[in-house]
């Protein structure tokens, strides 16, 4: 079975009488322990993809199964807890609540997929070199602390899938190649991370490049 399954999506964006097809029939399959890096250039539909693959936006058409549970066409209490489930999320920004400080953030997410684990919490903050801003909020850290608290609370529940949408465009060295690790670490654990990147270091670690041009696959 696959982890992530899309079969020819389609989503179109309708502004006054313009017509953006964002995706145009595209086909994913990613296997259990899969690190699947999407490429292509600004406006290629990577973050549109991103979101109807996990049930963030609906696609106009085709639809896609989370570990052969369909997740399309679902109403939206349905896919939000198929989410919390299934998946975690990493964007470029606003992973975190304001109000909730680092540990609460991941401590949230965690109760959100049913999961909650103290240990864990920490074992986190220590793997992304958070411990000593377990408990500042948000607004008090530097960007590199708030892209791996973010990575932090998207891998809270162990997700089956890790999404992340160019994760690596705003940090430094450290924090990218911390990413690195916790992905080469889910692929050795089974877990199948896919994300959108224009990193070449971050695409390097992939097993597989999906190049998108136009809201197709470009390379397939
Ligand atoms: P990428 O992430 O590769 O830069 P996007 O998925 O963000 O690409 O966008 C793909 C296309 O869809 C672009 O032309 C973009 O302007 C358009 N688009 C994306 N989201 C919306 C939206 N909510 N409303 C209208 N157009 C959108
Ligand atoms: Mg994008």
């Amino acid at each position: 079975m696959y982890a992530l399954n899309a079969h020819e999506l389609y989503r179109f964006f309708h502004i006054g009488d313009d017509e953006t097809a964002a995706l145009r029939g595209i086909s994913l399959h990613l296997s259990p322990g899969e690190i699947v890096a999407v490429t292509g250039p600004s406006g290629s539909g990577k973050s549109t993809l991103l979101a109807c693959m996990t049930g963030l936006d609906e696609p106009d058409g085709g639809y896609v199964e989370a570990a052969g549970v369909r997740l399309s066409r679902r109403s939206e209490a349905e896919r939000a807890r198929l989410r919390a489930a299934n998946f975690g999320i990493l964007l470029q920004s606003g992973n975190l609540f304001g109000h909730l400080t680092v540990e609460q953030n991941i401590r949230f997410q965690m109760l959100l997929a049913g999961r909650p684990d103290e240990t864990r919490i920490r074992l986190l903050l220590e793997s992304v070199s958070l411990a000593h801003r377990a408990q500042a909020f948000p607004t008090g850290l530097s960007g590199g602390e708030t892209a791996r608290a973010g990575l932090a609370v998207a891998l809270a529940a162990d997700p089956l899938v890790l999404v992340a949408d160019e994760p690596t465009a705003e940090v430094d060295r450290d924090t990218e190649s911390r990413l690195v690790e916790h992905f080469k670490a889910r692929r050795e654990a089974g877990l199948t991370t896919l994300l959108a990147t224009h990193s070449k270091a971050l695409a390097q670690t992939a097993d597989r490049i999906i190049r998108l041009k136009d809201g197709r696959i470009d390379n397939e």
